[in-house]
C-alpha cells in the first residue's frame, strides 16, 4: 500500500501516538536502498513508475496547510510528526533541511510534539543525515538481525558494498540515542526467532545501547507470500532478554 499525499494521518499508533506522517518519497511509486521482503509498500520493482519527490518547498507548504485546517477543526493534539512513507526517508537530498522546516512547524502549531523519523539506517556515514537524525527527538532505527545471511534475506539492501558490520557500526555511533525497531518473522526461508538469531541480536544490541527497542511482527498484507506472524507471547520472551541487558523495550504485535 503506498501513501499518495506528502502528508498523511494522523492516525493513532501505539508506538508513537497520534502521528502526522511525512512522506518525502514519491506519491505513486516508492524508493528504499532496502528491499524488504515484508515492505508494506510492496517491493522496489512494483513502484518504479513514480521516481519524483517532493521539492522541500511542496512539503513545508503541504504541511502547514495540513496544520492550519487541523487547529481550525479542533483536532486532537499531535503527538508526533513521523517521516514514513513510501519508503527510505533519509534518501531525499534536503532531509536535514526539511527536518528544520517541519522543526519550526511543529513549535508553532504543536510544541510538544516529538519528531520520529523512521529510517533503515543505511546512511548514516553521509553527515548531513546523521545531522538531520541528531535534530529529530525519535530516530527510530531498523535492526532486523545481526546475522549477515538472515539480514540480506529480509532486507535485501541494494547496494552491493551492504555490510552488517557497518551498518552495526553505524548504529553504534550514534551513542545511544536511538531506538531500534526490529521485524520478527518466519517463512520465505527466514526465521529471526531461533536461539542463534537471538544471541547475535543480542550482541549488537548490547553494542548500540539504544534508549529503546521495539519489537514488533507482520499484521498487514506483506508482498512475500509465506511469511508468518510472530505471536506477542514469543516477542514478549524476546523482549525480556532485552531488558535483562537494562534495555527499555516495547512490543507492539
Ligand atoms: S526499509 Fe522500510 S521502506 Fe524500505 S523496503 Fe524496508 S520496510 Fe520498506
Amino acid at each position: 500500500m503506498l501513501f499518495n499525499t506528502i502528508i498523511f494521518g494522523p492516525i493513532k499508533s501505539r508506538r508513537l501516538g497520534i502521528s502526522l506522517g511525512i512522506n518525502l518519497l514519491p506519491q505513486n511509486g516508492k524508493i528504499c536502498s532496502f528491499d524488504c521482503i515484508y515492505c508494506e509498500c510492496g517491493l522496489n520493482k512494483d513502484g518504479r513508475e513514480d521516481t519524483q519527490m517532493p521539492t522541500r518547498q511542496q512539503v513545508k507548504e503541504n504541511l502547514e496547510a495540513t496544520l492550519k485546517a487541523y487547529k481550525q477543526a479542533d483536532g486532537e493534539p499531535i503527538d508526533t510528526f513521523t517521516f514514513a512513507g513510501n519508503g527510505e526517508p533519509t534518501l531525499h537530498p534536503h532531509f536535514a533541511e526539511i527536518v528544520l522546516d517541519v522543526q519550526k512547524l511543529r513549535n508553532s502549531y504543536y510544541p510538544d510534539a516529538k519528531i520520529s523519523v523512521l529510517t533503515n539506517a543505511w546512511q548514516l556515514d553521509k553527515p548531513a543525515v546523521l545531522d538531520g537524525l541528531r535534530l529529530v527527538d525519535n530516530a527510530i532505527l531498523k535492526l532486523d538481525s545481526a546475522v549477515p545471511q538472515t539480514l540480506l534475506a529480509m532486507n535485501r539492501p541494494v547496494s552491493p558494498t551492504f555490510s552488517m558490520e557497518n551498518l552495526v557500526e553505524q548504529l553504534a555511533s550514534f551513542q545511544g540515542r536511538c531506538i531500534i525497531q526490529t521485524m520478527f518473522l518466519r517463512g520465505a526461508g527466514v526465521d529471526n526467532t531461533t536461539p542463534t538469531e537471538i544471541a547475535a541480536w543480542l550482541g549488537a544490541l548490547k553494542r548500540i545501547q539504544p534508549s529503546l527497542v521495539q519489537l514488533y511482527s507482520i499484521n498487514r498484507k506483506v508482498p512475500i507470500e509465506g511469511l508468518e506472524h510472530v505471536s506477542e507471547e514469543e516477542l514478549k520472551t524476546i523482549a525480556a532478554e532485552v531488558k535483562k541487558l537494562g534495555i527499555k523495550t516495547l512490543v507492539t504485535p
